[in-house]
């Protein structure tokens, strides 16, 4: 049986000499006049490579995306329409802000919010669309934005996932009204724990800069509140580690396809097992390389994890179906149009996420690869 010699992690960030020193400036001078310095600069530096108006630093992306719900004005009576197959961070704003998540399918190709399904699951109550760029992948934003046109919703965009991926000429998070990032340690870029909202809506960005500081407008010096809001600002330090991480994000990027490049090589020949997908016109950012097994491997996601654990390579689950956890248990509105023939239902028991940290050389994808091969030599 093939063993790695190291245990090969599934994920993890490239910390260069270069985050060390822009982190230790900010511990020493972004205090005072300086303390908003490395925020401006990461935001700067974000919404310029995405190619969109404002940024927002926050403290996860979470925050983003309640902040964007907020802002939006979505509340209680309302439903926001989202996809079953996604982290849960995507969807749990939602019920922050007192409103109703509606989950539906997923495509099977692109692993995104399936627009068919999106479309018979719009109502009377119906305030946003939030469209998830899942593991690098990118949705049909144009069908999402005609939908989202006709009946006068707001489209959001979770592109958590998704930093660097292109979608016919223009960077995942540029979709929408508004976007979210995560910096989370496991994610393109990094900053610990750390988000970003942005947007090309000045009253919206003005909106999110008063209720993301206890509902006071940006400089107030008088602590004259004016709504009861939250607080969701990042550090300097954070920010300081984002800036240096995106003045590298080609490379990043670069490391992240080449990563992707050698798994292809050495699996795409497999049957029965299917890659992150790269429709014409799109560049995935391949957040974390993913297969998804035939179910005639007779071989689900934790059977395929179990396997790869006895080999000393760590993986994930592809993300379970929102509406099959305890957590939706009590909101049989929220699930009411996902049904057992949903694609995502088969995507989402097969798929595994492979080590795709940056720490993967092609000598480890090679191991990888050679473990998936003995796995699944003489199943299906
Ligand atoms: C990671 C992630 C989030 C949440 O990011 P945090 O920074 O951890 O809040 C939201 N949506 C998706 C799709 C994610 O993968």
């Amino acid at each position: 049986m093939i063993v790695a010699p190291e245990r090969i992690p599934v994920a993890g960030p490239s910390i260069s000499d270069r985050e060390v020193e822009l982190v230790a400036d900010a511990a020493r001078n972004a205090w005072y006049k300086n303390h908003a310095e490395f925020n401006n600069r990461f935001e700067r530096m974000l919404a310029d490579y995405v190619g969109v108006r404002y940024a927002v630093s926050t403290p996860h992306c979470t925050a983003a995306l309640h902040l964007a719900l907020a802002a939006l004005g979505v509340g209680p009576g309302d439903e926001v329409i989202a996809p079953d197959v996604t982290w849960i961070a995507s969807v749990a704003p939602i019920v922050y802000v007192g409103a109703e998540p509606v989950l539906v399918d997923i495509d099977p190709v692109t692993w995104c919010l399936d627009p068919a399904a999106v479309e018979r699951a719009v109502g009377p109550r119906t305030k946003a669309i939030i469209g998830v760029d899942l593991y690098g992948s990118t949705c049909d934003w144009a069908r999402l934005q005609d939908i989202a046109d006709r009946h006068g919703l707001a489209l959001i965009e979770d592109a958590a996932e998704a930093l660097g991926s292109l979608h016919h000429g223009r960077r995942a998070g540029a979709f929408g009204r508004v976007s979210a990032f995560s910096f989370h340690g496991s994610k393109t870029v990094v900053t610990g724990e750390g988000g970003m909202l942005a947007t090309d809506d000045k009253d919206l960005f003005d909106r999110v800069l008063f209720l993301r500081d206890h509902g006071r407008n940006p400089g107030d010096r008088f602590f004259l509140n004016t709504e009861i809001a939250f607080k969701y600002r990042m550090s300097a330090v954070q920010a300081a580690l984002g800036v240096a991480q995106m003045e590298r994000i080609d490379e990043l990027i670069a490391h992240k396809r080449a990563i992707f490049n050698w798994y292809r090589d050495r699996l795409s020949g497999l049957n029965g097992l299917t890659l992150n997908a790269e429709p014409a016109d799109t560049q995935n950012s391949f957040w974390m390389v993913t297969i998804i097994l035939d179910p005639s491997r007779g071989l689900d996601k934790f059977a395929m994890m179990a396997e790869l654990d006895k080999r000393n390579i760590d993986s994930r689950p592809f993300f379970s179906p929102l509406s099959s956890l305890p957590a939706f248990n009590d909101r049989p509105s929220a699930t009411r149009f996902v049904t057992p023939q949903d694609a995502g239902k088969v995507i989402a028991a097969y798929g595994v996420n492979l080590p795709s940290g940056y720490n993967m050389t092609e000598d480890k994808v090679d191991i990888v690869a050679a473990a998936v091969h003995e796995i699944l030599a003489g199943r299906g």
